[in-house]
């Protein structure tokens, strides 16, 4: 490995040449299915024609083009994200932890705008996981990410655990929103819930406070949803995408409604590279694909066969894995052992997942993943769980 990355990763020795589908090859040829989807970020499996196809017919118009001047494709995007949701503003940016950053700032723009510039404080939630630039790490609250990097960003009021009465002990005076994510990713494919998000909705409107959905990690289709909160019935004033949004192609977006996103007019906010046309076409494409009619029927059909699976082998392995979490394709095993132990066993029958927090192991294959590759991932859980109850 190259002294020269900076060391801020745990890797594993992999090192994967080209992908195909739901599989990536490494580069001496070996074959690992891909349940991880680089962290539920390749929506559409590796290589995927339509958006391979999407992205060589912009490469070849063009690629970029600043944001003073009107990009007709951003337009198209923002306009489709916008029918398909409670949104009616769209900014596009180039990452998770950048949507989030407009997040913050559009609810703090938002107040000031008002009027009330000292409402600026946000409850977010214990387990929560937003990104890494310095408000995203704010609003996590994890103290081991923010270890080191001096004070954290103010404003930020962490609640222990989904509970109504602990969030409104928590609102005062200079309150302006509540920020959550519908499924906590990072924190162990953690549901909300229905009810509580209902609670959420219903006291911010009670104390006019605004409520926001990290939907970084369960956004597009993941869960049986285009976007996870539509599986509640519940609607947010702002939104942030990233991950799944560009299928693998660095994107981001932040989603507001009029009133929201009433105080980000011009000079405001900006971003050199967010929305620019090579991302767009990609966008554009992940979207058209997944919200064409039967797509989400067809990831619920996958994710209740894949459930099914994990279901017998939850029942024949106890002292293995013991619970199953999450909606659709974001799917988290908790495991009775140590995570990293499942995830490396897992990997050695050449099945990738990822680790997560509160002991659990995230399985995010491709939405397009094959009735067949869900029994091949099935049969490397087997294993690996008769190899560790025998060990
Ligand atoms: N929000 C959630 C829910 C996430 O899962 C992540 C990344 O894992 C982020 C924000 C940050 O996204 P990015 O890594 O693209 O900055």
């Amino acid at each position: 490995m190259s002294k020269h990355v900076m060391p801020t990763y745990r890797r594993a020795d992999l090192r994967f040449d080209r992908g195909e589908g739901s599989w990536l090859i490494t580069e001496d040829g070996e074959r690992y299915l891909d349940f991880g989807s680089g962290i539920a970020v390749t929506t559409l499996g590796h290589n995927h024609p339509a958006l391979v196809d999407a992205l060589e017919k912009q490469a070849h118009k063009l690629w970029h083009v600043s944001n003073i001047f009107t990009i007709p494709a951003q337009e198209k995007l923002a306009d489709t994200l916008c029918a398909h949701s409670f949104a009616d503003l769209v900014f596009f940016c180039n990452s998770g932890t950048e949507a989030i950053e407009g997040v913050i700032k559009t609810i703090r723009k938002y107040f000031s705008h008002i009027g009330h510039p000292q409402r600026h404080k946000i409850i977010t939630f214990t387990g929560a996981f937003h990104g890494r630039t310095l408000g995203a790490l704010a609003a996590t609250g994890n103290a081991t990410y923010l270890d080191g990097f001096g004070p954290a960003l103010p404003g930020f009021t962490q609640v222990d655990g989904f509970d109504i009465d602990r969030v409104k002990a928590a609102i005062d005076d200079e309150t302006a929103a509540i920020l959550i994510e519908p499924i906590q990713g990072e924190g162990g494919i953690r549901t909300v819930g229905p009810v509580f998000l209902r609670e959420l909705r219903a006291l911010a409107d009670a104390h006019g406070l605004l409520l926001a959905f990290d939907e970084v990690q369960c956004g597009i289709a993941r869960t049986g949803a285009l976007f996870a909160h539509q599986l509640y019935d519940v609607e947010p004033d702002i939104m942030a995408i990233a991950k799944g949004l560009g299928g693998g192609f660095p994107v981001g977006a932040f989603l507001a409604s009029t009133h929201a996103g009433s105080g980000m007019v011009a000079g405001t906010h900006g971003s050199t590279y967010g929305g620019n046309p090579l991302a767009m076409s990609v966008a554009q494409a992940v979207i058209d694909i997944v919200s064409e009619p039967g797509f989400i029927a067809n990831v619920c059909e996958k994710a209740a066969y894949l459930r099914q699976g994990l279901a017998r082998l939850l029942t024949l392995y106890p002292t293995v894995i013991d619970g199953i979490r999450g909606e659709g394709l974001m799917v988290g095993l908790h495991c009775v052992g140590e995570t990293a132990e499942l995830v490396a066993g897992l990997r050695a029958e050449h099945l990738l997942t990822v680790g997560a927090g509160d002991n659990t192991v995230r399985w995010v294959p491709p939405l397009n993943v094959k009735q067949d590759e869900i029994d091949v991932a099935l049969g490397a859980l087997e294993r690996t769980c008769q190899k560790l109850t025998a060990a």
